[in-house]
């Protein structure tokens, strides 16, 4: 192949060590290697470049290649975590090249081999992860028009998959699940929704061959076939976990035991929230991308990092089962008055969950097992107190949750009270664990009584007074004096190093002494090593039932914390009923009382079988959005098994949460705000149903008046006479209150605001009822428009009005057509017209205006 002889004769312009390196990175050419050389991981060429550009390190020449210099980076050893905790931030992989062979009896480069790869979907050190996220590793796979996507958390061993027959369902769960690394087929074709993703990596096709993927689950899971797990019906998803197994068992290099199960998330089971919506939402992300003043932020006080992870999924995942939700309502309503006593209990206990992980990937470190044993020291005091607690789930917590005394000895036993944060230079091991340890470790540490002996006693035989024993890594033990004892040394002394002022000797007790203490250190550390693999193998056993107790520790947490949440905020258990609707008396939104420094107006809701659409108006600012979302917000916490910022709640079944809410450009897809709106509502009238919540703001906005008056007013009508959807419609078209009277399932409700003169107060009440003013001016003094403009405008506005009411007492059809004669360029209605800007009228104003210009017409 001409490839190849290219490559060798590449290879054979080289030194040995860069032919080495060739060759390893001819392995590895999609992603850095870290090549180590002595205290160095060392970049060539290519990867130089770019980890340069990406970890901001100097950018340095080694050697020739084919007469130009070659380039190089590099980074210390002892630092490389930060360095990988950078990379993979930035959705990188690293493969790491370790030297095997040893230096001094190599000849020719040290032998090297690539020993772990570093990718952000399967890393699982602790240092590279973010411990209250949860970091997801994803493949998705496109057959005939539907969509796969397998999830695996290789920190717990989570393995989900889903399968969707359209796009923007599978946008929806990459949205939710916000993968570390996704994984994709050559052949996908949306690809809109890998492109630019960080970590995306492009796979081979035979990667995801259906045959192969169910080979390699019935080998992991040791089952003949998948029924048992209830994911057949979900081929194209199974395509896509057959590529994650393969991508792990290619990175990892070792077995995964702790993945001992598959499941299909269905969704049937859980609340659909779309991507929209999620973000509208800000449920785990503000709109800025960031956390703070989400609702993650508010409710997550779980004590444990496994906790806090497990919150935010079921955050995402609202359960549609009221039986479900109601089990853990009652579990909360019980931990009332048991959380206090449990919280420190779990504190202590820790995030369990990813120690086991690491301890079935055989890569803990010993602080791993000083921490699982901590957690495992705590299970008898947990006991007792969940032994008080009856509802179903509590009990079904506390069976998962017994003692392990077997293991908590072993590790009692093994390891060290405070153990180094690395077994490479042993002192991991408790004494006592082995008897052979003890004997070598005594040997070792024997050394500084004897030497101080064998000081003694040469000093005196000699009559040497400044006669030391000394040890170094270069020449071992020596006996030390100065120069001007020379004449005292004895024949003996054989002279090892000859120093500026001193001279060193050996002698042969000394000598023998040496390699018996070094011979016993270095075979105590291979022993301890030896003990410490062992531990794994030990351990192995009891990784299941570990798995079960993470997991029930981590519900347990979440539960408490929903309780002292509930407590410590105000919240009241919500009722669920079979019923559709939504009653809440003084309902909060649970993120805007907390960042609002006055008090936050609590507001009533109705919504019911025969009242299903509310048209909410009131000023700018008057509180439209908040109530919207807080309603949205009261039914998702309802439906995890929160308690609600409100008084009282009673909910009926949800479906599905939709948001059209706020504008945002979405310019990297080079799609316009109003383009955005319009894809978001036309989303929402296909797929809602009358079990769903939709929150639909300010629609129209973007387009003109008419245009936009046209589109709300239509959008409202399908809603609430077609889908019958349960929905909270906010608009600033003070026209479409009228809709009430025609349609009976729809009423007005209103945030009203009190002038003050000029100034305006929002009151953010809801009232029922439309609007009587819409506060535009006020709202615009309030935003600083100059004084000028805003009393200009408030002329503007008294004439119009004037006019208004001399027009037409009633508005006529919206879609009514002017028809002035623009042309006349003398006409005074040319005049007015080149007088106003549309931009500065409300729609109302616009209409009334047009009136007017049509009855001087
Ligand atoms: P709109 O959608 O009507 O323009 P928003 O819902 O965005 O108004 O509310 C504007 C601001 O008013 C919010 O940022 C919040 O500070 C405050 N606000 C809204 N609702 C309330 C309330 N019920 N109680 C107290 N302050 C509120």
């Amino acid at each position: 192949m001409p490839s190849q002889t290219k490559t060798e004769q590449a290879l054979s312009a080289h030194t040995p060590m860069m032919q080495q390196y060739l060759g390893l990175k001819a392995e590895h050419p999609d992603i850095l290697l870290f090549y180590r050389m002595g205290d160095f991981y060392e970049l060539f060429f290519d990867d130089a470049k770019r980890a340069s550009a990406l970890l901001d390190i100097s950018l340095t020449k080694r050697g020739q290649s084919a007469g130009t210099p070659i380039p190089m980076a590099g980074v210390p050893y002892h630092a490389v975590e930060g360095y990988l905790a950078r990379l993979v931030q930035l959705g990188e992989s690293v493969a790491i090249c370790e030297q095997i062979g040893d230096p001094a009896t190599s000849k020719g480069p040290v032998e090297r081999k690539v020993v772990r790869i570093v990718t952000p979907g399967t890393v699982t050190d602790e240092a590279l992860l973010n411990e209250r996220q949860d970091n997801l590793l994803c493949a998705i796979a496109q057959l005939r028009g539907q969509y796969g996507l397998a999830q695996l958390d290789i920190s717990s061993g989570r393995f989900l998959l889903n399968q969707v027959d359209n796009s923007d369902d599978l946008a929806a769960l990459l949205q939710r699940l916000n993968p570390a690394e996704l994984l994709y087929p050559e052949d996908f074709t949306d690809l809109n929704l890998v492109e630019k993703r960080k970590g995306a990596r492009r796979r081979p096709m035979w990667e995801f061959e259906q045959a192969t993927a169910k080979r390699l689950l019935c080998q992991q899971f040791a089952t003949k076939d998948l029924l048992s797990f209830g994911v057949e019906d979900a081929p194209v998803a199974l395509m896509a976990a057959g590529c994650v197994m393969q991508y792990v068992k290619d990175t990892q290099r070792a077995a995964l035991p702790h993945i001992r199960a598959i499941a299909l998330e269905r969704s049937q089971d859980n609340i659909v929230l779309d991507a929209a919506t999620r973000r509208n939402l800000e449920l785990t992300q503000n709109l800025a991308g960031n956390y703070e003043h989400t609702l993650a932020a508010v409710l997550d006080r779980s004590q444990t990092a496994m906790g806090s992870r497990l919150l935010k999924r079921w955050i995402h995942a609202p359960l549609r089962d009221q039986a479900q939700v109601n089990a853990r309502l009652d579990a909360v309503a019980e931990l009332d008055s048991h959380y206090d006593t449990l919280q420190p209990l779990l504190k202590q206990i820790g995030d369990i969950e990813r120690v086991i992980a690491r301890l079935a990937l055989r890569s803990a470190r010993p602080r791993d097992f000083a921490r699982l044993r901590q957690a495992l020291q705590q299970l008898p005091q947990l006991t007792p107190q969940l032994g008080l607690l009856q509802s179903s789930l509590l009990q079904q917590i506390s069976r998962s949750a017994a003692p392990l005394p077997d293991l908590c000895q072993l590790l009692e036993r093994a390891i060290v009270d405070t153990p180094p944060v690395l077994i490479r230079d042993g002192g991991v091991i408790a004494p006592g664990y082995d008897a052979e340890l003890d004997q070598w470790r005594a040997l070792s540490q024997g050394a500084t009584d004897y030497l101080e002996q064998l000081e003694l006693r040469e000093r005196e035989r000699t009559g040497i007074a400044s006669l030391k024993v000394g040890f170094n890594r270069v020449h071992g033990y020596y006996i030390e004096t100065g120069r001007s004892a020379d004449t005292k040394v004895p024949p003996e002394y054989v002279r090892r190093q000859t120093l500026k002022n001193n001279e060193r000797y050996i002698i042969p007790e000394l000598k023998e002494y040496e390699d018996k203490v070094l011979g016993s250190q270095s075979k105590a550390l291979a022993l301890e090593k030896q003990l410490y693999e062992q531990l794994f193998d030990l351990t192995a056993p009891h990784l299941a039932m570990l798995q079960q107790l993470a997991q029930a520790l981590a519900e347990l947490d979440v539960l408490c914390n929903f309780s002292e949440r509930a407590d410590s905020l105000n919240y009241s258990r919500p009722q669920l009923s079979a019923t559709t609707g939504i009653e809440l008396e003084q309902g909060r939104h649970p993120v805007v009382e907390q960042v609002l420094s006055e008090p936050f107006i609590a507001n009533p809701l109705s919504l019911t079988s025969n009242r299903r659409m509310l048209m909410i108006t009131g000023p700018n600012m008057g509180g439209k959005s908040t109530y919207m979302r807080q309603t949205a917000l009261i039914v998702l916490m309802a439906y995890i098994g929160c308690f609600v910022p409100a008084d009282k709640a009673i909910i009926g079944p949800v479906d599905r949460i939709f948001t059209r809410i706020g504008a945002s450009d979405d310019l990297a897809s080079g799609r316009s705000t109003f383009m955005v709106e319009m894809t978001e509502t036309a989303t929402i009238l296909h797929h809602a149903t009358e079990h769903s919540l939709v929150l639909m703001d300010e629609i129209g906005r973007g387009t003109s008046t008419f245009d936009g008056l046209s589109l709300a007013w239509a959008c409202a009508d399908y809603l609430a006479s077609k889908i019958k959807a349960l929905t909270l419609f906010a608009t600033h078209y003070f026209e479409l209150t009228e809709l009430a009277e025609q349609l009976p399932n729809l009423a007005n409700v209103h945030l009203d605001a009190v002038e003050h003169g000029d100034d305006i107060v929002f009151m953010h009440h809801v009232q029922e009822g439309a609007a009587s003013k819409s506060f535009g001016l006020q709202v615009a003094q309030l935003a600083g428009v100059p004084k000028a403009v805003i009393k200009h405008a408030r002329h503007k506005l008294s004439e119009l009005e004037q006019h208004s009411n001399s027009a037409a007492a009633k508005p006529a059809p919206v879609a009514a057509q002017p028809q002035l004669s623009l042309l006349d360029a003398e006409h005074p209605v040319v005049a007015q017209l080149r007088d106003i800007n549309p931009d500065d009228l409300s729609a109302r104003q616009a209409l009334e205006l047009l009136y007017k210009l049509k009855q001087e017409l």
